[in-house]
């Protein structure tokens, strides 16, 4: 599969990355906006109290003074701000209207900050309570006006505004400014995190491109994980470990195969060569009895290996989880040592049972019956005659457990570990002898496995085996 490049993991890592790098400069940039205007106005609102404080104190000081001389004074020592003065007189007694307005300066009489109700406002208010308001009138110019309304005795007010052309001009240099400032840095930091993250998922592509070479055929290869302690590291080993489990599984497949079709053969080339040597000429009757039960031999025994295997790949495809129903342990044992007990006489050797517990577990009888029976007919078949078997079933510390002891030829440690794979015999001379296919143990195994249960094997040569199956007492 081809990943579309809008859908990869980096495209959709870049573009988390960038939008939230995008929000977070933006906030920053409104925040920072926001607050450079705040206070580009506070000074202009102080500058704007300053001049109309000043307005005032001209007028009072130099008394004599014209309120319009006292405005063309005041105006004179602000000339960088350039702002417009104007007094407006109120009547008192009549409701409080205008009744004059004072304005020397260039601008034409109402044509701006003749709001009567925002002068009634500001003629209640006190000296910390003064109003100021930004006109956006047109018959101002292209910016709006910033004024304050400053009362003093009379009553009056002082009226001052001030342009807020420069303050305007300084916000929109300092927008274009964040912009392109804003807008380079998330260019850049884009460009550095998404060589970052391609950097990062690199070694992923080459997990993709390994899993990719590999075949049943050649498990051999690995990924590189170059010492990484990070997730990838951990990625690259878990799937490293994960290939090598399955080149181990395909190898034991293979192995298993390869098994399969040499214990299938060797029966069916002795039957073959019987049949053929028999067929060469005439011959007596006896012989012919002899050759067919050779053959009836060999075709039982690749019925039990094939009948075997059945039950083999029958039994590996369950689930522990699949049993429901309880079945009496206690019952399948005393059962199964019957039905071996003929077996045991014909071998002369003494088969018994010690205890057998009332065990209740969830389970499979068939599958159960089958396992007890491969350990006791081991046991029976790898003990000398006059030997002895006993079995056993207890409850000990939180479990049950089946005990099969016997005090036969013993199993060589360095084998006890492979016992349980299939067609493993500790001994190929024996084979013929004792009969055995090296199945018998697997089935053990998994019927133990699905059953919750842990085998344990203990054995001295030429003394005896125990083998332990210990269930869970919970099941
Ligand atoms: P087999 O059909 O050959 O008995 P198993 O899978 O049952 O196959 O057992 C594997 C091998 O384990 C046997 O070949 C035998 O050598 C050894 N083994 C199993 N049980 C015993 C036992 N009770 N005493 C000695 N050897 C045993």
């Amino acid at each position: 599969m081809k990943i579309k490049k809008f859908r990869s993991l980096s495209f959709k890592l870049t573009l988390w990355y960038i939008v939230i790098l995008g929000g977070i400069i933006t906030l920053a940039g409104i925040f920072q906006y926001q607050s450079f205007k705040d206070s580009l106005l506070d000074e202009l609102d102080a500058k704007l109290l300053e001049i109309a404080d000043e307005t005032y104190e001209t007028w009072y000081r130099k008394r004599g003074v014209s309120w319009e001389e006292a405005i063309k004074e005041t105006t004179g020592r602000f000339p960088s701000y350039k702002p417009l003065i104007q007094l407006v007189k109120l009547q008192e007694e009549k409701g409080k209207k205008i009744e004059e307005v004072i304005h020397p300066t260039s601008i034409e009489k109402g044509s701006y900050l003749f709001d009567v109700r925002t002068y009634y406002r500001a003629d209640r208010s006190d000296i910390d309570n003064l109003i100021f308001v930004t006109h956006n009138e047109e018959v101002l110019g292209a910016y709006p006006l910033r004024t304050i309304l400053f009362p003093v005795r009379g009553p009056n007010i002082v009226q001052v505004g001030i342009s807020l052309e420069s303050t305007e001009i300084d916000l929109r240099r300092l927008l274009i400014i964040m912009i392109l400032a804003g807008g380079g840095l998330l260019l850049l930091a884009s460009l550095g995190g998404n060589f970052i993250i391609r950097k990062a998922l690199k070694p992923v592509k080459s997990v993709v491109q390994t899993a990719k070479d590999i075949s049943a055929d050649d498990l051999s290869l690995r990924i590189e994980s170059g010492q990484r302690q990070d997730e990838i590291g951990e990625l690259v080993d878990t799937f490293n470990d994960m290939i090598s489990r399955l080149e181990k599984s395909v190898k034991k497949i293979k192995q298993f195969s390869g098994d399969v079709s040499h214990e299938l053969r060797t029966p069916l080339t002795i039957i073959r060569g019987e049949i053929e040597v028999l067929l060469r000429k005439e011959r007596k009757i006896e012989e012919y009895q002899k050759t067919l039960k050779s053959t009836l031999e060999e075709s039982a025994y690749l019925e039990r290996i094939i009948n075997d295997l059945l039950f083999l790949s029958r039994i590996e495809a369950l689930e522990k989880k699949e049993f429901d129903k309880s079945v009496q342990l206690d019952e399948i044992l005393l059962k199964v040592v019957e039905s071996q007990e003929l077996a045991a006489k014909k071998k002369n050797i003494t088969l018994d049972i010690k205890k057998a517990k009332p065990t209740e577990i969830k389970g499979e009888e068939i599958l159960l019956e089958r396992m007890v029976a491969n350990i006791i007919d081991n046991a029976i078949r790898y003990t000398h005659p006059k030997g002895k078997v006993e079995v056993s079933l207890d409850k000990k510390d939180g479990s049950s457990t089946i005990l099969v002891q016997d005090t036969g030829i013993g199993i060589p440690e360095e084998s006890l570990s492979l016992i349980f794979d299939r067609f493993y015999v500790v001994d190929k001379s024996r084979f013929k002898e004792t009969g055995g296919l090296g199945l018998g143990l697997s089935i053990v195994k998994r019927v133990a496995d699905c059953h919750g249960g842990v085998i344990e094997v203990k054995s001295e040569m030429n003394k005896g085996t125990s083998f332990l199956i210990h269930f869970p007492e919970t099941q």
